[in-house]
């Protein structure tokens, strides 16, 4: 497996396909960011690259643990993110003349799929998966994360974090007055 160390792959440099790349991104040399997402370890990407006569297949998982703050009980809550990414690059290839006559028509892709981004490529083959990467992670990022599965949340009443601390607040009658702040909050259920 080679290795790489930026989001880039030259891949006219690859010369026996299928090829596995790992590629790693450290946080302070990511090229992009993610709104409520600090990346603690940097980006993994694992690709398998296969090549036919006119493109590219790049297939490939990013993996990165990351801090957000809990939905629930606003502690800041690491999750690692697992994100699929599937590029076909076409190259790109110049008119010579007297080849047009044998394949001048270029086929596109059968494989070709929604999900899959299609990337021209110049003459320098370079792929650059900033964007690709990017948007593989963005897909993962939990809209509502949180620190645990089971978090206990604030205490709707006093606000005291409910992992670390008991309160007294729910012995009693409970308050109807703070049941309307609880579905607001998602919340009931638990109370
Ligand atoms: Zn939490
Ligand atoms: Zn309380």
């Amino acid at each position: 497996m080679l290795a790489y160390d930026a989001m880039e792959i030259e891949l006219k440099e690859i010369h026996e396909f299928p090829a596995q790349l790992k590629l790693f991104e450290r946080p302070q040399d990511l090229q992009f960011e993610i709104d409520g997402v600090r990346f603690v370890n940097g980006v993994t990407i694992e690709l398998s690259i296969q090549k036919t006569d006119h493109e590219y297949f790049v297939n490939g998982r990013c993996l990165a643990e990351v801090q957000m703050i809990c939905a629930r009980c606003l502690e800041s809550a690491t999750l690692k993110l697992s994100g699929d990414l599937s590029v076909i690059a076409q190259i790109d290839e110049p008119r010579r003349p007297g080849r047009a006559g044998k394949s001048g028509k270029r086929e596109r892709s059968e494989q070709f799929e929604d999900s899959e981004e299609l990337v021209q490529l110049d003459q320098s083959e370079r792929l650059v998966l900033v964007e690709p990467v990017r948007q593989a992670l963005f897909a993962e990022v939990p809209r509502k994360p949180l620190c645990r599965e089971d978090c206990q949340g604030l205490c709707q009443k006093c606000g005291v974090n409910l992992n670390s601390k008991t309160c007294d607040c729910h012995k009693g009658v409970s308050d109807s007055r703070w049941e309307g702040l609880g579905d607001l909050l998602e919340k009931n259920g638990r109370a």
